[in-house]
């Protein structure tokens, strides 16, 4: 099996049996909405942050396959991390589908089956579109404390 194989098949697998898929809309949760018009995935995320950790993340939407896969992906990568390093790696997933080499392969998980999206520049926007939620998400607690 090559390698595109196998990113294939884990973005195959996050489409079909997704993690974290569904919103509490919990009282502690912060929550963002965002679309992605090229393409009509249109994404909501939760995140719960808690002594400066991301305690929890949910995602709820519909789109195309490496839109949903996605946001199953960044939930399970981002999920337990300090913040600080959550924003890291949302840096890091951008510079990934746009061709830069990660400076931290382990650390990005199965993010790292998004590699291949750097040679379909359309779908740069349906891959990061679950990760901009949650920067944002992240932003904002910052901003105003939840
Ligand atoms: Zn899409």
């Amino acid at each position: 099996m090559d390698l595109s194989t196998l990113y294939r098949a884990v973005i195959m697998d996050n489409y079909k049996n997704p993690k974290n898929k569904g919103l509490t809309k919990g009282d502690k949760y912060h929550f963002v909405h965002l679309n992605n018009p090229s393409c009509g995935d249109d994404m909501n995320v939760e995140i719960l942050i808690e002594d400066g950790v991301v305690k929890d993340i949910h995602h709820d939407g519909h789109g195309c396959s490496i839109c949903c896969s996605s946001a199953s992906v960044m939930s399970e990568t981002l999920k337990g991390k300090n913040v600080e390093d959550a924003k890291k790696l949302i840096y890091e997933f951008y510079e990934l589908v746009m061709g830069k080499a990660p400076e931290d392969e382990e650390e990005l998980g199965e993010a790292i089956a998004y590699m291949g999206v750097k040679d379909f520049p359309a779908r740069i926007k349906c891959a990061t579109l679950s990760w901009k939620a949650l920067e944002k998400a992240i932003s904002e607690v910052e901003e105003n404390g939840k």
